[in-house]
C-alpha cells in the first residue's frame, strides 16, 4: 500500500480471480469458463466491428439493449448492458445499499459480494447455509433489507425455485432483492419474468459462461425501469463506453445465434451428469449441480491436496480455503475429453493414496 492509499480503503480486502498460470499448457477447469469457442457469426461480428474502433462506442448500447429485451420478452427500458455482469453487481451494490441500507448474502457464494459491499462501505450480514449446503429461502422473508441471492449459486451449483425466490421478493417490498444469474442457463429457472411483477427485483445476466464470451465481459441486469435508470445513473457517472464496439457486436452476434449456445449447455449438462457419476462412482459426494461446475469433495483425500496433485498433472480446479467447504473442490464442466482426463487423473491420485 502506498502512503497515498485513502484510509477508506485500508482494510479492503481485493478479490482473488482464478489462478491462470502460464508455466505450461493446462485443462482448465477453475474458472467455469465455456469450453467451447464463439460462433463463427460472433467471431466475425467483433473482427468487422474492429475497423471502427477509433470511434467511441454507443453509450446508449441501442442493438444490444434491443436484442435482450426481445429475447427475455421485456422493454428496452427494462434493461442494462455492462461489462461483465461484475459490473452491474457492483452498480447495484453502489446504488441501493448504503450505511442505512445494509445487504444480506450467504456464507457461502460468489466471493464478489463482499468485496462489493466493503469496496463501497455497506454493512453486510452472511446468513449461513442449511447443513446440506442448500438456501433456505425463508431466511431471507420479510427481512427488511437489501439481498443478493446467486441461483443458481456459486460455488455449490444448488438452486432456489422461482416460487421460493418469489416468496422472498414478495416480502421484501421496500427493498431490492438481487438475483445473480449467472449459470441460469444450464438447468436453473429465471426470474426474470418476476421483474414484471416486482419492481423491486434486478435479475443480473451474464455472456461469459453459457455464451462463450468470458473474455469479451458482457452482462447485463434486467429489472423495472425506475431501477434500470438508478443503475443508469451510475453507469453514465463512471463509464459511459463500459461495453466497447467489439463486445456490443459479438453479443448481438450472441443472441441470434442462441440455438448454437443453447445446444452447447445441452452438451454441458449431459457432460455434467456423465462426471457426476463418475465421480460418485470413485466415492466422492457431488452436490445435485444446475451449474457448468460440480462440488464435490471424497472422503479419502483432502479438497486441498487433491487440488494440487491435478495442478501437477496439468488439470486446473478450483480450491476454496474457507472453513466450511475446504475440503470440496469445484470443477467447471468442459468438453467430454477434459472431463475424461480429469477423471482418470483423479483415479490414479486416488490409488495411489491406498
Ligand atoms: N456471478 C457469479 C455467481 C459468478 O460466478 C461470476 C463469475 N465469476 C459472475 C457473477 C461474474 O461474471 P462476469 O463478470 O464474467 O459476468
Amino acid at each position: 500500500m502506498s502512503r497515498f492509499f485513502s484510509e477508506k480503503f485500508a482494510n479492503l480486502e481485493a478479490y482473488t480471480p482464478g489462478e491462470q498460470p502460464k508455466d505450461m499448457k493446462y485443462i482448465k477447469l477453475n474458472t467455469n469458463e465455456s469450453p467451447f469457442p464463439p460462433s463463427k457469426a460472433v467471431i466475425d461480428a467483433a473482427a468487422d466491428e474492429a475497423g471502427k474502433l477509433q470511434l467511441y462506442s454507443d453509450p446508449e448500447l441501442t442493438p444490444l439493449v434491443q436484442e435482450l429485451a426481445s429475447l427475455y420478452g421485456v422493454g428496452r427500458e427494462n434493461v442494462i448492458a455492462t461489462n461483465g455482469s461484475d459490473e452491474v453487481l457492483n452498480f447495484a451494490f453502489m446504488a441501493f445499499s448504503d450505511k442505512l441500507h445494509p445487504i444480506i448474502f450467504p456464507d457461502i457464494t460468489y466471493g464478489f459480494y463482499p468485496v462489493f459491499a466493503n469496496l463501497s462501505g455497506i454493512p453486510y450480514e452472511e446468513i449461513p447455509l442449511k447443513e446440506d449446503f442448500t438456501v433456505d429461502y425463508k431466511d431471507y422473508v420479510g427481512k427488511g433489507k437489501n439481498i443478493v441471492i446467486a441461483n443458481p449459486n456459486a460455488p455449490t451449483g444448488l438452486a432456489l425455485t422461482i416460487s421460493e425466490i418469489e416468496e422472498i421478493v414478495k416480502s421484501n417490498p421496500d427493498n431490492v432483492v438481487i438475483i445473480d444469474e449467472a449459470y441460469v442457463d444450464f438447468g436453473g429457472e429465471s426470474a426474470i419474468p418476476l421483474t414484471k411483477k416486482y419492481d423491486n427485483l434486478l435479475v443480473t445476466g451474464t455472456f461469459s459462461k453459457s455464451r462463450s464470451l468470458a473474455g469479451a465481459r458482457l452482462g447485463f441486469g434486467i429489472a423495472s425501469a425506475a431501477i434500470i435508470r438508478d443503475l443508469n445513473t451510475i453507469r453514465y457517472s463512471t463509464n459511459p463506453y463500459n461495453v466497447n464496439r467489439m463486445t456490443m457486436m459479438a453479443g448481438c452476434a450472441a443472441l441470434r445465434d442462441n440455438d448454437y449456445y443453447m445446444q452447447n449447455c445441452r452438451t454441458i449438462m449431459e457432460n455434467r451428469a456423465y462426471t457426476k457419476s463418475a465421480l460418485e462412482a470413485l466415492g466422492f459426494r457431488v452436490l445435485d449441480s444446475k451449474a457448468n461446475f460440480l462440488f464435490a469433495e471424497s472422503a479419502q483425500i483432502d479438497g486441498e491436496e487433491l487440488y494440487l496433485k491435478l495442478k501437477a498433472e496439468g488439470i486446473l480446479i478450483r480450491h476454496f480455503s474457507k472453513e466450511r467447504i475446504k475440503n470440496f473442490n469445484r470443477i467447471t464442466i468442459g468438453t467430454r475429453a477434459e472431463m475424461d482426463a480429469f477423471l482418470s487423473a483423479t483415479e490414479n491420485i486416488l490409488k495411489e493414496k491406498k
